[in-house]
């Protein structure tokens, strides 16, 4: 079951309101998250930077411009995919997140997935990777492929951060993009054929002796 919206902005007010770790004594807002409950596609950052802070919105800087452009390059709307990142408030000085920051925020980006069901996770950098695939080796071995975990799937990518500034690195993330909207396709299409055998399904025990066809239409 997709989640309501009720339901996703009563995590983003928790997730405002926590004080669980040191982040929120420094920082201006939480940034929760940011899209659509019915996204497809879920994209999960590291942290809140200084224009993330002053928002409140994930990814609205730089790196956020650059992941927009990667998205719109395979024919991805920004606008359909659910952002956040796996600390949910600034680091002082944009410095990585500390264990018992990203230990006291995991159950939110838990709770998020449970509640969107992405098709897809993009994880951007190490440290979403590390946080959501902690066993399945570096971020320059698994860029661009797709990893089923737990009966999701994962696609470990580098950094939109990273890419700004080494031209080899940008290539590198356009190409692994061009294989993310592959998986897309694929994801797309099992839901569909999962959706269509649900149906035969119904339609079979509808037509059944003693189904009861008002029950199910
Ligand atoms: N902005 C974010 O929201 N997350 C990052 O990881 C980097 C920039």
């Amino acid at each position: 079951m997709v989640a309501t919206t009720d339901e996703v902005l009563e995590l983003h007010g928790r997730v405002r309101a926590c004080t669980a770790c040191p982040l929120h004594l420094t920082r201006i807002q939480a940034v929760p998250g940011y899209g659509p409950v019915t996204a497809r596609v879920m994209a999960v950052g590291e942290a809140p930077g200084e224009n993330e802070d002053r928002e409140g919105k994930p990814f609205v800087g730089a790196a956020g411009r650059l992941l927009t452009s990667l998205l719109e390059s395979v024919g991805l709307d920004r606008r359909d995919i659910y952002i956040t990142n796996i600390v949910k408030c600034r680091p002082p000085r944009n410095r990585d997140p500390e264990r018992i920051e990203v230990a006291a925020c995991s159950h939110f980006l838990d709770e998020q997935i449970d509640l969107l069901q992405p098709d897809v996770i993009l994880l951007l950098g190490r440290h979403a990777l590390t946080r959501l695939l902690p066993d399945a080796g570096g971020i320059s071995r698994l860029h661009g492929e797709r990893v089923h975990h737990n009966d999701r799937v994962f696609v470990p990518l580098y950094h939109p951060a990273a890419a700004l500034y080494n031209g080899a690195l940008k290539e590198t993330l356009e190409a692994d993009m061009r294989r993310v909207r592959g998986y897309l396709n694929d994801a797309e299409a099992t839901r569909a054929r999962r959706a269509g055998a649900s149906s035969t399904e119904l339609r079979a025990v509808a037509a059944a002796p003693g189904g009861d066809q008002m029950d199910l239409f």
